[in-house]
C-alpha cells in the first residue's frame, strides 16, 4: 500500500524526535519494507525550518489533508510514532481521524504497543492534554507483564495466583461465585440450582451470610460485594486492566452467556434508582465532618414495612453520613437530611436578615456561576464521549459514532457565559418560603452561597460567602 509518514513536532510535549528524525525514518523505512508498503512522502510539521533535511517535506495537519484532496492522489496509509504526534488531547485526536477516514485512507502508531491510534491515545491522552509520563509508563509495562502471561493485580474471590504468575481457579472459593451468578440468574450454574429463583443482590448476601459462607478475606457479605462479584468480567476469562483488554487469559468460572444475563438484569435494575434523588443533594465537598473534617456522604436508606393487613410501605430515609473510619466505626456522626436541609435555610436567613440590616440601603449581592450544572453536564458528556470512545477502540462502533459527542462538546465551551448576580432580596424571600416544588433553586442557592457547613452531633455551622456591597 501507499504510505505517507507524518510528525507534529509543534506540538508542546517533550518530543525526543526532534534531535532524531533520523531514527524515525529509519523506523519508517523498516515498517514499509516489513509490511510491503511503498513510501510516498515524509511530511513533517515543525517550528525549526532550516534544520531538516531533503528526506523531508514540510507540512502541517492541514496541509497533509490538502494533500490527499488534490485529484491525482490516491488514499494512503498514514503511519505516525503515536498519538501524540498528531494531537494534543482526545477530542482533536478523533477530530482528526474523522477526517482521515473521510478521506479513506488509514492511520496507524509504528513506535507504539498500540498500532491503533484511538488505542494509543486513550493511554497517552486525556480530553484536556497529555497523560503524565509515569502513568503511560505503567500502563507499559501493564503491557508488557500480560504480554508474558503474568498477573499484575490480585485475583478476585474465584481465583487465586499460581506458581507462574497468572490466574488459576481456587477451588476452595469458586463454588462461591456460581452459586451467585446462579441466584441472580436464576440459571443453573453447575449444580446450583437449589432454589430455582432470581434473588436480588441483598437477599443474596443475607443467603450466603445465612449458609456461613464468607468472602476471601473471611468478611460477610454486604449487597455492594456481591455487586463486585456479579460486574466482574474476569469470571469469562478476560483480562482487563487500564483499558487494555485480552480474551481467553485465564480459565473461564462463568460462561459469557449467563454473565451476559447478568448484566442484562443489573441494567434494568438499576432503572429504578431514582436520578431525582440524586440531583438533590449537595456539591461535593460542602458538607463536612466536624469531627475528623473529612467529606459527609449523601446516603438513602429504604426501610420496608409490613402493615397489619399485609401491604408494604415502603419509607425512603435521607442521611448524611461521615464514613471515614475515625467516625464511621462508631457510627456517630449523621443527620438527616430534612434536619440538615432546615437548619442551614434557618441560619443562612439569618445571616442575610444581618446584612440587610447592617448595609441598609445599600446594593448587598453575590455573583453565581449562571448555570450551575453545567460542571455536571459537562462531565456526562465527557463520560458518554468517553465510553463511546473505548467500545471503538474494541471495535464495537465506528469512530463516526464520536462526531454527535465532539459536536455537542465544543458546542458547550462556546455556550457558556459564566455569572450572573443574585441580589440579597431575591435569596431571602426564596427560602423564606420554603416551596419544595423549587427545591432545584434553593440548592442552586445554597450550593453557590456557603463556602462550609460542618455538622457535629446534630448541630450545623455554615460559612457563607462575602457579598459585594454597592453603594446605590
Ligand atoms: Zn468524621
Amino acid at each position: 500500500m501507499r504510505l505517507i509518514s507524518f510528525v507534529d513536532l509543534k506540538n508542546e510535549f517533550n518530543a525526543n524526535l526532534d534531535n532524531n528524525l533520523d531514527h524515525w525514518l529509519k523506523c519508517v523505512k523498516k515498517f514499509s519494507f516489513e509490511e510491503d508498503h511503498n513510501i510516498k512522502k515524509n511530511f513533517i510539521s515543525t517550528k525549526y525550518h532550516s534544520e531538516i533535511s531533503n528526506d523531508f517535506e514540510e507540512a502541517d495537519f492541514d496541509e497533509l489533508l490538502n494533500y490527499f484532496k488534490s485529484p491525482n492522489v490516491l488514499p494512503a496509509l498514514i503511519v505516525i510514532p503515536d498519538s501524540r504526534y498528531i494531537a494534543k488531547n482526545l477530542i482533536e485526536l478523533v477530530e482528526k481521524i474523522i477526517e482521515i477516514n473521510s478521506l479513506n485512507c488509514k492511520i496507524q502508531c509504528i513506535n507504539s504497543n498500540w498500532n491503533d491510534p484511538i488505542n494509543d491515545g486513550l493511554n497517552r491522552l486525556t480530553l484536556n492534554g497529555l497523560l503524565n509520563e509515569s502513568e503511560i509508563r505503567k500502563r507499559n509495562s501493564i503491557i508488557f507483564k500480560v504480554n508474558r502471561g503474568e498477573v499484575v493485580t490480585k485475583s478476585p474471590i474465584g481465583y487465586k495466583i499460581g506458581s507462574e504468575g497468572n490466574l488459576v481457579i481456587d477451588e476452595s472459593h469458586q463454588d462461591v461465585v456460581r452459586k451467585i451468578f446462579s441466584l441472580y440468574t436464576g440459571i443453573e450454574v453447575d449444580q446450583f440450582n437449589q432454589i430455582r429463583r432470581k434473588l436480588g443482590i441483598r437477599r443474596i448476601s443475607d443467603y450466603l451470610n445465612a449458609e456461613g459462607i464468607r468472602t476471601k478475606n473471611g468478611n460477610t457479605w454486604s449487597p455492594s460485594s456481591v455487586d463486585v462479584v456479579l460486574k466482574n468480567r474476569t469470571y469469562t476469562g478476560i483480562y482487563k486492566r487500564s483499558g487494555i483488554i485480552i480474551t481467553n487469559n485465564h480459565p473461564v468460572l462463568i460462561s459469557e452467556d449467563i454473565f451476559q444475563k447478568a448484566q442484562n438484569i443489573r441494567a434494568s435494575r438499576n432503572i429504578f434508582k431514582s436520578p431525582r434523588e440524586n440531583r438533590l443533594i449537595f456539591k461535593k465537598g460542602l458538607i463536612k465532618c466536624g469531627i475528623c473534617f473529612r467529606n459527609m456522604n449523601f446516603k438513602n436508606i429504604f426501610r420496608i414495612w409490613e402493615n397489619i393487613s399485609g401491604y408494604s410501605r415502603k419509607k425512603n430515609y435521607r442521611y448524611y453520613y461521615c464514613f471515614s473510619i475515625s467516625c464511621s466505626g462508631k457510627n456517630i456522626n449523621n443527620i438527616r437530611f430534612e434536619i440538615l436541609f432546615e437548619e442551614i435555610s434557618k441560619q443562612i436567613r439569618k445571616i442575610v436578615k444581618g446584612y440587610k440590616k447592617s448595609f441598609n440601603k445599600k446594593l448587598v449581592y453575590w455573583e453565581f456561576p449562571k448555570d450551575d450544572k453545567f460542571d455536571e453536564k459537562k462531565k456526562i458528556l465527557e463520560k458518554n464521549f468517553l465510553n463511546t470512545l473505548r467500545d471503538v477502540s474494541k471495535g464495537k462502533l465506528s469512530v463516526d459514532n464520536l462526531r454527535n459527542y465532539i459536536e455537542r462538546l465544543n458546542n458547550m465551551e462556546k455556550s457558556f457565559s459564566k455569572e450572573q448576580t443574585i441580589n440579597l432580596e431575591s435569596i431571602y424571600s426564596e427560602l423564606q418560603n420554603l416551596d419544595f416544588k423549587n427545591e432545584e433553586k434553593i440548592f442552586y442557592f445554597i450550593n453557590n452561597l456557603t463556602n462550609l457547613i460542618s455538622i457535629k452531633n446534630n448541630s450545623v455551622r455554615i460559612n457563607i460567602k462575602k457579598p459585594i456591597v454597592f453603594d446605590s
